[in-house]
């Protein structure tokens, strides 16, 4: 569904609830949406932490975890959206 289609479906779910109600859901959802990007923050920082570089004086920078021969590794690309 993209983003304008949801709007729509959102906005339509919005006219058939009274106001009042409107704004608990509104609320709820903030609530809800706030702990899950918490959490999912800390999921990722959790990830980074495990994945940790590094660099030796004599060979190139390389993923702890991974063992391997380049960093940023597989994870942490996907993470950064370059893989
Ligand atoms: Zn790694």
């Amino acid at each position: 569904m993209s983003d304008t289609e949801e709007r729509k479906q959102v906005i339509m779910e919005f006219l058939q609830r009274p106001l009042l109600s409107v704004y608990d859901y509104a609320v709820d959802e903030i609530v809800r949406l706030r702990a899950e990007n918490a959490a999912l923050t800390a999921a990722v920082e959790r990830v980074r932490e495990l994945h940790v570089r590094v660099q030796g004086k004599y060979f190139p920078a390389f993923c702890e975890h991974c063992d391997s021969m380049s960093y940023p590794c597989d994870t942490i690309a996907a993470l950064e959206g370059t893989p």
